[in-house]
């Protein structure tokens, strides 16, 4: 009863037990898998040495890559990271050029506020995500709005610090933009913290850079900091 009730599963999806015997079936399966057309895009982005270094890992680990929850694994992993690094192949300048206008009876801040990032930490290769908040001073220019969150993102898809990452932000619009100054705050919960055991599991990590004006203007930093700040304490 109980071998009939399984028989359609296991004639539709070979057992594990099948496949770690024969690696043949393992490959026909991943071939099918690849074939079907809506799992086109998994098939042009086959990843096999990082594929192959993910179930490496999991076999390290003391897993077995051929159980069925972890048959797709490698493959997920592998394009998971990829995409999760794939700010490090881009540039600024790809993000910014061309949504540069010039605007030379606007000289107030311009602030973005909240906007939601996701990185990986570079010493664990785990999570850390949480807001950042962006001003800039024109000098000039402006740049498209959405460019600004754009630009996050690229930074944020790196293995990162979320020191590095505050300065990035700030550091690309100085140079590429040319405000008369630029502030960034960055509000971040890292899973390394959270996850391993360290005391203070809810506690956030803010960080801060400036340049030009909001460096040498205390009352300017300040009037960034309430506004940027406002929200993100509100919400704790
Ligand atoms: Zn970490």
């Amino acid at each position: 009863m109980k071998s009939e009730f399984l028989k359609p599963k296991t004639t539709s999806l070979p057992s594990a037990a099948d496949e770690a015997e024969s690696p043949k079936i393992d490959e026909r399966r991943d071939s099918r898998l690849l074939a079907m057309p809506h799992l086109g895009h998994a098939a042009s982005s086959a990843d096999p040495r990082l594929e192959s270094l993910a179930r490496e890992m999991l076999i390290e680990l003391g897993e077995d890559p051929e159980r069925e929850g972890l048959i797709r694994t490698p493959h997920r992993v592998a394009k998971s990271l990829r995409f999760l690094t794939s700010g490090s192949e881009k540039e600024p300048a790809d993000v910014l050029n061309g949504a540069l206008f010039d605007a030379d009876e606007y000289s107030e801040m311009v602030l973005v506020k909240e906007i939601e990032f996701y990185s990986l930490c570079e010493h664990h290769l785990l999570p850390f995500f949480g807001t950042v908040s962006v001003a800039y001073l024109p000098g000039g220019k402006v740049v498209g709005l959405s460019k600004i969150p754009r630009l996050v993102d690229l930074f944020a898809r790196r293995l990162q610090l979320q020191e590095r990452l505050t300065k990035q932000i700030a550091g690309s619009l100085q140079q590429l933009l040319e405000p008369r100054g630029v502030a960034v705050t960055a509000t971040a919960f890292h899973l390394c913290m959270a996850m391993r055991g360290v005391a203070k599991q809810q506690s956030v990590t803010t960080t801060r850079a400036f340049t030009g004006e909001f460096l040498s203007n205390p009352q300017l930093r300040k009037e960034f900091l309430d506004e940027a700040g406002r929200d993100s304490d509100g919400g704790k």
